[in-house]
This record gives structure tokens, C-alpha cells and sequence, in this order.
């Protein structure tokens, strides 16, 4: 990186050069957005120029480019025109002089704001000091959601002196949350899917495995226009054979679909192969539960853990033709010299990788201490578990809902997956309160890929007092399905965790079969839907949550 002095030079003296280049040597710490120092210098060189001073910082603190505009606008160096992934930002934020006397504080203009969003910036911000004081207006992009269209935020810093906030946190979590809501949006926003099997004659079940394709499809969100059972032994180079896949492309253009998700693990080259054949987007299952995962995830910890998921298993799947690679290089000075796009979108992606385990990594130490404040808080935890689609979040909202406003500070910290479970008729009871917890669904044939993501989803369930185990009673594969997530439950070495199996969707079930049902599993049955056996159940988790609280205190004492 040259450390020269861009934009409108024209007319400066070689003093106030140098004054300008100056500013290169400065150097952030990785959890400041600036510097009071950064600031007052920036702020003192625009006012002896006259003009709008800005620099871009890079994530790591380093001051990257320097440039000068005219008194009122400021033109940003060309930063390349690489598309940025779901999710990802430039990796530079835009640090810039407001000297107008208009108003007191400062402000962002409207075509800086445009740049936000247009580049993708980490964020911007203007500077204005006055004084010992220096004042800050900032801004960064927001995820959309379905009722804003909103998708910039803005805050100002009155004093930079008392301005709390940690930069390189915040970055990573944002980043993870708007790769979480344009993943989503990706996936369910789509004009519609076609859902593809291709099984072997010698494949038993090829309809159920279909069924849960659909399934999964369903809770990503995504609009299922056909779905398609092909027999075959799987090609290996295009999965269907060439002829097929024309057809299957077709069939996709005809239904206005755009998206084709295939219930069979496609591997790198496949994959490649099909897309370049087509435009449409191509994923396979992992990629969907992946999809799923980064929609639910809702624990820092987890959004890294999915987010590292997805990279690792989009590495191989890196192609110099598709847009999946431009999506993944970024930023100036990306590229070093001799690189060609495709070791660019590869080393970014293996950074980025490097980047995120060091963060699970810290964590996972904090979470140490969290934990260690619930224990000491002596509120026990039931977490929600059960087959994807079962009613878990139903049921969570059921026992939940509104005790978000009581605004308790010691769970204000908390997921929002994780609340207090709100009083029966009965009323409040001292020592008898229970945190619920609802999880991200467990499914069959958990990728290995896939299975650190997941547990990571699912670490609260170390902490749980009671699992409140949810089944459909609605569905034939309820046996198969308890397997699976017993199964899991063995491997996470949380069998031994108190059990309270729950019969969900008994509306949709005879009543003669419910009690067959009911006494089969041990279970209570309920329809969260209607509230039929709601109170029972919120008395039974407080009992039972409240019973174990006690014994794991006994058992702690000897
Ligand atoms: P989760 O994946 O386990 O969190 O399941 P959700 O809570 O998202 O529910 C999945 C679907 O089942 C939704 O369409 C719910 O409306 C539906 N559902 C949940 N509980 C009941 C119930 O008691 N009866 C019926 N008929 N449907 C239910
Ligand atoms: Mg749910």
C-alpha cells in the first residue's frame, strides 16, 4: 500500500501534505472506532486546509488510504467492485472531518450514507471536536427484517472520552448477524425451489427421505414449487447425467423456480458443475441445514460456529467462473500481486476461518464465567429439545411470552431464545423461577461437517436442569425420530440429564391413540397450539426444574 494522499490535493502546500501523511502513521487499537488522538488530528489538518479530511481504517486498526475532498463533499477512493458474501462488510471503515457551522453536532451526509451501503462498510463516521471535546455521529449497516426497510443505523457520541463500546466485537457480531438474515434471505426469498432426490434402486426409503428434505426445506423457509425422485446410480461427474440435468433445468425455468435443492451430498465438483450449467442456485442438503442453523443460531458462540461451518464447507467449493468466489474476495489490497481471484477468495476464506476459531475461542472462555454466574443466580434451566418441527418454539413462546418486559437486569444478557418462564394462574412463587431455553431442531444424518455447529447450538444444554423433550404425535416416524435425538443426546454425553417427554400436536390425533402414545413414551400430552395442557406442563418443568436445581446443589456440597 502506497502511503500516498488521494482526492482533491490540488493547490496544497508541501507542509500540509506532510501534515496529511502523517495520519498514516497513526495506528487503532481493535476495539476503538477512533482514537480521541485520531480524532483532534484529523479534525485539526481539515481545519487548516479548509477542506473534508477522511481516512479509511481496516479492520485491524491500520490507516489505509488518506484522502482529501472540498469543503462540503468528500470523494472516496475507488475500492474495487468486488461483490461481498452474505453477511460480509469491506473490512474498512471511513473516518472523516465535519467542519460546518451549521450544527453542533455532527453529521453524516446523505452521500456518505450511500457509500455505506453501497460498499459496505464497516462503518462510518464524522468528527467533529470543539475544544477539549471531540464528538462523533456514526453509522453501520442493520440487518433488514421483514417490517423495516431500514437498513442503516445511526448513533452519536457527544464525547468521545466516555464512549464505551468495543469496535472489533461489535463487527464480528454484526457480521454475523446479517450473514444470518441475508442467508435467510437468500434461501426463503428465493421465487421458489425444486427439491431433487436421486437414490439408488437399492435405497429403501426414498419417499421418506424426500419427506424430510421437505421437511428441512420448511423451516428454512423456502417456497417448494416440485419435488422429483430420481433412480439412478449417482453419476459421478453431474450427479443426474448430463440429459437429466437439462431436463431438471427446464422443468426449474418452467416452474419459475430459482433455486434446486438436491437431498444427496453433492461433492465440490459436482456442485460446480451444476451450477456453471445453470443460473439457478444449487444446494444440497448440508447447505440447507447449514441455511437453518445460521436462521436459528442465536448465541454469539453459535453464529461463529455456523458461520465457520459454512466457510469450511464452502472452501473446496471456491470457482473461479461462479459468484461464489467474488463473493468471497473483498476490499482493496485484497490481492496480492500474482494471485489469481481464486487463491484470493480461498486465502480470505482460510483468514477468516483462522479468525473465527480464535474468537470461539475466547468464547468459550466467557462463557465459563457466564455459566459460573448462573450457577451462583441458583435459576434453573429447562432446555426445549426435539426433532426439528416437533413444536419446540411453540411451546417455548407458549410459556414465555411477554416476560420479556419485566425487565430483569440479570437476564438481560441472556439469548433471546432464553427467557424466564412466566407464573401460572398461581401466581409468582419465590425460589420457583425456571430460565427456559428453546434450541435449534435435531436431525437425522447430521453431516460430520455439520456436527461442532450444531452442538454449538446446542451447548446451553450442558447447563440444563430438566430437558423438556418435545415429540409430534402427530407424526408416524415419532419412534425413529426419539432415536435420533437420544442418539445425539448419548453422544453429547447428556443422557444422563432429567427427562420430561412431551406429546405435542395431540389435536391432530384421536384421543384413543393419544393415550396409547402418552403411556408408551411416559409422556404428557399437549397441543401448544390450542393450550390444551399447557398449565400442566408449566407446573411440571417448574417442579421437576426446581427438584434437580436442589439436587445438583446437594450434589455440589459433598
Ligand atoms: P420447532 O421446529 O420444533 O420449533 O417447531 P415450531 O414451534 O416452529 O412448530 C412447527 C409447526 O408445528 C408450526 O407450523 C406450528 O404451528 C405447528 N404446531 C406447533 N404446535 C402444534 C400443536 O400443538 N398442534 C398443531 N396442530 N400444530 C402445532
Ligand atoms: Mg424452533
Amino acid at each position: 500500500m502506497s502511503n500516498q494522499v488521494g482526492g482533491n490535493t490540488s493547490g496544497l502546500a508541501p507542509s500540509e501534505h506532510r501534515k496529511l501523511e502523517k495520519l498514516f502513521n497513526r495506528k487503532l487499537e481493535k476495539d476503538e472506532i477512533v482514537s480521541l488522538d485520531l480524532a483532534r488530528e484529523i479534525y485539526a489538518v481539515a481545519q487548516d486546509l479548509k477542506r473534508r479530511v477522511g481516512v479509511l481504517v481496516s479492520r485491524e486498526g491500520r490507516i489505509v488510504e488518506v484522502f482529501v475532498g472540498t469543503k462540503t463533499l468528500l470523494y472516496l477512493p475507488d475500492l474495487g467492485r468486488y461483490r461481498l458474501g452474505a453477511g460480509r462488510l469491506r473490512r474498512l471503515r471511513l473516518l472523516f472531518s465535519d467542519l460546518s457551522s451549521s450544527h453542533n453536532e455532527p453529521q453524516i451526509p446523505s452521500d456518505i450514507y450511500a457509500d455505506l451501503e453501497k460498499l459496505r462498510l464497516d462503518m462510518v463516521a464524522a468528527i467533529k471536536v470543539e475544544g477539549s471535546r471531540a464528538a462523533m455521529a456514526y453509522a453501520h449497516l442493520i440487518p433488514a427484517t421483514p417490517n423495516s426497510e431500514q437498513f442503516v443505523k445511526s448513533e452519536t457520541v457527544k464525547d468521545l472520552n466516555r464512549m464505551n463500546f468495543d469496535f472489533s466485537e461489535f463487527m464480528s457480531e454484526l457480521e454475523a448477524e446479517l450473514a444470518r438474515s441475508e442467508s435467510r434471505h437468500n434461501v426463503s426469498q428465493s421465487g421458489g425451489a425444486l427439491l431433487v432426490g436421486v437414490y439408488e434402486k437399492s435405497f429403501d426409503d426414498p419417499e421418506g427421505s424426500l419427506a424430510e428434505l421437505t421437511e428441512l426445506a420448511r423451516t428454512a423457509g423456502v417456497n417448494i414449487l416440485d419435488r422429483m425422485i430420481q433412480r439412478r446410480p449417482p453419476d459421478p461427474k453431474t450427479l443426474l447425467g448430463k440429459g437429466k440435468l437439462q431436463e431438471v433445468v427446464l422443468h426449474c425455468l418452467r416452474l419459475g423456480a430459482d433455486l434446486i435443492i438436491f437431498d444427496t451430498e453433492l461433492k465440490p465438483s459436482q456442485w460446480r458443475i451444476i451450477t456453471n450449467a445453470t443460473d439457478l442456485k444449487v444446494i444440497d442438503r448440508s447447505m440447507l441445514i447449514l441455511d437453518i442453523f445460521a436462521q436459528r443460531a442465536t448465541s454469539s458462540d453459535g453464529r461463529l460456529q455456523v458461520e465457520l461451518a459454512q466457510l469450511k464447507y464452502n472452501l473446496p467449493r471456491l470457482v473461479e467462473k461462479d459468484a461464489g468466489l467474488s463473493r468471497l474476495t473483498g476490499g482493496i489490497g485484497g490481492r496480492g500481486p500474482g494471485e489469481t481471484k481464486l487463491e484470493v477468495g480461498r486465502r480470505r476464506t482460510r483468514d477468516r476461518i483462522a479468525e473465527l476459531e480464535n474468537r470461539i475461542d475466547q468464547l468459550g472462555r466467557q462463557r465459563q464465567l457466564k455459566r459460573g454466574r448462573r450457577v451462583e443466580s441458583k435459576i434453573p434451566m429447562a432446555c426445549i429439545i426435539g426433532y426439528t418441527n416437533v413444536g419446540k418454539s411453540t411451546i417455548f413462546n407458549a410459556l414465555t411470552r411477554s416476560s420479556v418486559v419485566a425487565e430483569d437486569k440479570l437476564f438481560a444478557t441472556l439469548d433471546p431464545a432464553q427467557r424466564k418462564m412466566l407464573p401460572g394462574p398461581e401466581g409468582y412463587i419465590a425460589g420457583a423461577e425456571v430460565i427456559l431455553s428453546d434450541t435449534v431442531g435435531f436431525i437425522r444424518n447430521l453431516p460430520d461437517e455439520l456436527k461442532t455447529a450444531f452442538r454449538a447450538t446446542l451447548e446451553e444444554l450442558r447447563f440444563a436442569a430438566l430437558l423438556v423433550h418435545v415429540l409430534d404425535a402427530s407424526d408416524v416416524r415419532i419412534r425413529q425420530r426419539k432415536d435420533a435425538v437420544d442418539k445425539v443426546l448419548l453422544e453429547m454425553q447428556l443422557s444422563a440429564l432429567p427427562q420430561l417427554i412431551v406429546l405435542n400436536k395431540c389435536d391432530k390425533v384421536p384421543p384413543n391413540e393419544v393415550e396409547l402414545l402418552a403411556k408408551e413414551f411416559d409422556a404428557l400430552p399437549l397441543s401448544a397450539k390450542q393450550g390444551a395442557g399447557l398449565e400442566k406442563l408449566r407446573k411440571t418443568i417448574r417442579d421437576s426444574a426446581v427438584l434437580h436445581r436442589d439436587e445438583e446443589a446437594i450434589g455440589t456440597a459433598f
